[in-house]
């Protein structure tokens, strides 16, 4: 390589990343670890603060999940790494300015609303998305002002993924547990004083195909003011699973269906709250009521049958029931949305990409790529975001040997920086989202919290700015 190529010290490979989630600060990690050639990475953020879902989707009660960020807080410390905060790409910044600033550019920004159920009654008051629940008690900026009305007695979270599961345990815990966790301060409130006393969440396939996880379901047996019930004869394996399941053995189902079947032979406790998991129904209707919000849902039971793809699939019967529900939250999948300027396939919420590479009309964008959920839909787990983010990585540094890379003409780093503090002059620095978690926990301290939220980008920049 001669002194003057692209990734020498000389002439860093610089790549811009965008969206500071678990996979940005991966794909980071994968370029600083290779040897090949010397990277220096920027991550820009719409938000002030990093790290996505870990923030604003992992249950606040899953501190430990959290902790991930440590190993964020390191990669972030590599010399050739800079941090742009509440600085969006669209609004303050373009694709052309990134053009012109960088070699290549990953977009990470994960899948960020949610798909619906398309069906009648969904758009009736007092239905939401899972997500947007999950992003108000994680003290979301965009979020934190939404209402749920949470003087229902009876809720039903439609799907039974982890973010389901999420959602029933949190409306199920108590002050005193939620007391312990990083809550948005509003959201332990409302939650502590809600009127809610039993919550369903609904399957409509068998425990067998439950997308939720074994840890993630035996946590909801142990909650400490809220029993778990299991109907009998809906924790019982169907004929078409017990042939699949034959077919194709594997002891983690085994294990869930075992962990299930026992929920449903167990006696309630008398705790005051009671999580009611149910099998084989579908919503067809959202039934309103005289004040405009849902009072109902209308379901249908379902049948499981093999289809020809050797998939289980839920086929309708023709019978009914009316399951009361005054409060309706949807957790049927999250799904991406296009950013200005970079091709997006509708039908799955991803960026059309190969290995990484994003594509347009079959071919490669030069210079462009994404990793994570934007990239192939929101699945696994957070770990699950680091092979994927190598693999896009891969694929950049192949592209950087054949010499296929944009060409910027502000390359240096200090052309960048100036870029951004001329179109957001109150962007974010790593350090100063350090200060900002200092003083997150610094506010908790006293408590059994570990962090008290700032939920509002203004609060977070005066807090910056009164902390400086
Ligand atoms: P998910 O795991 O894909 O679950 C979606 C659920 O919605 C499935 O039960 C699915 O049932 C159901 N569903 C889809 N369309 C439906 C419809 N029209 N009617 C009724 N049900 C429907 O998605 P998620 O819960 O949003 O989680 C996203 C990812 O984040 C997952 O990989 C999850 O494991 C991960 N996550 C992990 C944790 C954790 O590790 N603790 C926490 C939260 C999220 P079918 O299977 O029948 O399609």
């Amino acid at each position: 390589m001669t002194e003057n190529a692209i990734g020498t010290e000389a002439n860093p490979l610089r790549v811009a990343i965008v969206g500071s989630g678990p996979t940005g600060f991966y794909t980071a990690e994968h370029l600083f670890k290779q040897k090949a050639y010397v990277v220096e990475v920027d991550l820009y953020e719409r938000l002030p603060t990093p790290f996505g879902l870990v923030r604003g989707g992992v249950a606040p009660d899953h501190q430990k999940i959290k902790s991930v960020t440590k190993a964020y807080d390191r990669i972030a410390a590599s010399p050739r790494f800079r941090y742009y905060g509440n600085v969006e790409l669209g609004a303050d910044v373009s694709l052309e300015d990134l053009c012109r600033h960088y070699h290549q550019i990953v977009f990470t920004v994960g899948a960020q609303i949610d798909r619906s159920m398309d069906i009648p009654g969904e758009d009736l008051k007092r239905s939401h998305a899972a997500t947007e629940f999950v992003a108000w008690y994680n003290g979301h900026p965009d979020y934190r002002n939404r209402e749920f009305d949470l003087s229902q007695e009876s809720v039903a979270v439609v799907g039974v993924g982890n973010v389901a599961v999420d959602v029933c345990r949190i409306l199920c815990r108590s002050r005193e547990e939620l007391e312990k966790t990083d809550i948005a301060d509003y959201a332990l409130e409302q939650i502590a004083a809600s009127k809610v006393r039993t919550v369903y969440m609904l399957g409509r396939r068998g425990p067998a195909q439950a997308a939720f996880t074994n840890p993630e379901i035996k946590e909801l047996g142990e909650m400490e003011v809220a029993d778990i019930q299991v109907p009998e004869e809906e924790a019982a394996i169907d004929e078409a699973t017990r042939k699949f399941v034959e077919a194709n053995p594997d002891p983690s189902t085994d294990r869930k269906v075992e962990i299930l079947q026992r929920y449903a032979g167990e006696k309630r406790s008398g705790k005051w709250k009671r999580l009611v998991l149910r099998f084989l129904v579908s919503p067809v209707e959202l039934l309103g009521g005289a004040d405009g919000g849902v009072r109902a849902v209308k379901l249908v039971k379902n049948e499981l049958f093999l289809d020809a793809r050797g998939g289980i699939k839920p086929k309708a019967t023709s019978a009914f029931e009316e399951l009361p529900a005054g409060l309706v939250f949807r957790s049927v999948g999250y799904k991406g949305v296009p950013l200005p300027g970079i091709p997006f396939r509708e039908d799955r919420g991803v960026i059309p990409n190969e290995k990484g590479r994003v594509l347009e009309s079959g071919g490669a964008v030069k210079g462009l790529y994404c990793a994570g959920w934007i990239k192939r839909g929101p699945t696994g787990v957070i770990g699950t975001n680091k092979p994927d983010a190598l693999e896009t990585v891969t694929a950049m540094l192949e592209d950087v040997g054949k010499g296929l890379h944009l060409a910027p003409e502000a390359p240096a780093v200090s052309a960048a920086e100036a870029m951004v503090r001329s179109r957001k002059p109150s962007f974010v620095s790593y350090d100063d989202w350090k200060r900002l978690d200092a003083l997150e926990v610094e506010r908790a301290k006293g408590t059994e919290r570990p962090r008290v939220k700032f939920c509002s980008v203004d609060e977070m920049l005066s807090a910056l700015r009164k902390g400086s």
